[in-house]
């Protein structure tokens, strides 16, 4: 399953763990979770989330802007 990160604080939800402070079962994928779940962190809605990928993939995933 995949791993979601809040683009507002960086909060990770693995969907291995859930989320059991808001009664999300270990084993819920983030696309089944309620549509009222907030993160725990920074209470974004779910739309501040986007697929995590890993570090070396940001890098490269994300352009420089600077030489403009
Ligand atoms: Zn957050």
């Amino acid at each position: 399953m995949k791993k979601w990160v809040c683009t507002c604080c960086d909060y990770l939800y693995n969907p291995e763990q859930g989320d059991t402070n808001h009664e999300v079962e270990p084993g819920t994928p983030f696309n089944e979770l309620p549509d009222e779940w907030l993160c725990p962190e920074c209470s974004a809605k779910k739309n501040k989330f986007k697929v995590y990928v890993e570090r070396a993939m940001w890098d490269d995933a994300i352009p420089e802007y600077g030489g403009y």
